[in-house]
C-alpha cells in the first residue's frame, strides 16, 4: 500500500458545557497522534444542529484538525440542510460524512424530503459542487433494514455513483466481512477508499445493546469471553485492546487504506490501539 493511509476520530456532541469541555481535552489529546480528520456526528431531524455545528467549528479552528461534520437527511428540510451547508462553506469545513440517519421511534417525524444517503449526496453536489470531500456509511454485515446483501450493495453503489469520494464502515469484529466487502464493491468496478470504522472495547452491556440495534455482529468467542469478566472493567479493557489490535494489525496488512476510531468521546482506548500498531503520528 504506497498511497497514504487515513487515520480519523469520531466524536459526538456532548449535551452539557462539562461534557463539551471534557471532549475538548480529549480532541487535544487525540491532536497529537495527528490524525487525517475528526469527525462529529449529527442527531436525526437536526437535535444537534448547533452542537454539532459549534464542536465541529472548534475542533477545526481551536483543535486546529480539519474537522468533518456528519449531515443526515431525515427529518430535515431541503432549506434547513441547504442553510447548514452554506454555513460549513463559509467556514472553511471541506469533508462531510453524509447518511441517512435514523428516525427517533415514537416522535411522529415524517422522512423529510431527501429519502437516502444517495440522495442527500446527489443534494450536496448539486448545492456546493465539489467543495466538500464526502464521506458515506458502508456496511460489510449489511445495514439492518437492507433487504439482502445484494440490494444493501447496489444502494452503497449509488451514493458513490451520486458523488461520494470515500465511506467509512459500520464497526464489525470479523475482518474477513470486511475482505469480502472490499472484494465484492471492487468487482462492480467501485474503487473509492473504504475506511474500516473502529468499535473500542470498553464496556460489554453498552457494546452488546448498540451492536444489536446496528446489526453488528459480535463474536460468540468475544461475547463468551466478555460476558465472563462481569463487573471486571480491567480485564474487559485489556481484553478487548488486545482483539481489536490484532484485527486492526489484520485489516491494514490486508490492504485497508486507512482507520476511522469510534471514540465515543474517549481517548485512552483509541490511543492505546494506535500505539499497539505503532501508527505514525
Ligand atoms: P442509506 O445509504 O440511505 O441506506 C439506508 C437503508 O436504505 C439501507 O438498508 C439501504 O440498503 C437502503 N437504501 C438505500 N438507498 C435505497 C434506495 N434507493 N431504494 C431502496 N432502499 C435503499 N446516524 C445518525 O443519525 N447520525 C450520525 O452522525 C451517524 N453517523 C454515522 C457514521 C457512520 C460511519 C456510520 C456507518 C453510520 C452512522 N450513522 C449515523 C447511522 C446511520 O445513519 C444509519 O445506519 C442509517 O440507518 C443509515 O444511514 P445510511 O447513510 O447508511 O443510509
Amino acid at each position: 500500500m504506497s498511497e497514504k493511509r487515513s487515520y480519523s476520530f469520531e466524536f459526538f456532541p456532548t449535551k452539557t458545557e462539562a461534557g463539551h469541555e471534557k471532549l475538548m481535552g480529549v480532541a487535544r489529546q487525540l491532536a497529537t497522534l495527528n490524525p487525517e480528520f475528526f469527525s462529529c456526528t449529527y442527531g436525526a431531524g437536526g437535535s444537534t444542529r448547533d452542537r454539532t455545528l459549534n464542536t465541529v467549528l472548534q475542533l477545526e479552528h481551536e483543535v486546529k484538525i480539519p474537522a468533518a461534520p456528519h449531515l443526515s437527511c431525515v427529518g430535515d428540510s431541503k432549506a434547513e440542510l441547504r442553510a447548514l451547508l452554506e454555513q460549513y462553506q463559509q467556514a472553511g469545513i471541506q469533508r462531510i460524512v453524509a447518511l441517512r440517519g435514523d428516525l427517533p421511534s415514537g416522535m411522529g417525524m415524517s422522512y423529510g424530503e431527501l429519502r437516502y444517503a444517495s440522495d442527500l449526496v446527489e443534494f450536496i453536489r448539486q448545492e456546493t459542487g465539489d467543495h466538500f470531500r464526502l464521506e458515506v456509511a458502508a456496511y460489510p454485515e449489511m445495514h439492518p433494514q437492507a433487504r439482502d446483501f445484494e440490494s444493501d450493495l447496489n444502494n452503497f453503489v449509488r451514493k458513490v455513483k451520486a458523488g461520494a469520494d470515500s465511506a467509512i464502515t459500520q464497526y464489525f469484529f470479523n475482518a474477513d466481512s470486511y475482505f469480502h466487502f472490499v472484494e465484492r464493491v471492487q468487482k462492480i468496478g467501485v474503487d473509492i477508499p473504504l475506511i474500516p470504522g473502529i468499535m473500542p472495547i470498553t464496556n460489554y452491556s453498552k457494546l452488546a445493546r448498540f451492536s444489536d440495534a446496528c446489526g453488528a455482529d459480535i463474536p460468540r468467542w468475544i461475547r463468551k469471553q466478555l460476558e465472563a469478566y462481569g463487573d471486571d472493567v480491567r480485564s474487559i479493557q485489556a481484553f478487548g485492546e488486545e482483539v481489536i489490535t490484532r484485527m486492526c494489525e489484520q485489516l491494514l496488512a490486508g490492504g485497508a487504506p486507512g482507520l476511522h476510531f469510534y471514540t465515543l468521546n474517549q481517548a485512552e482506548a483509541s490511543t492505546a490501539i494506535w500505539n499497539n500498531l505503532q501508527l505514525p503520528r
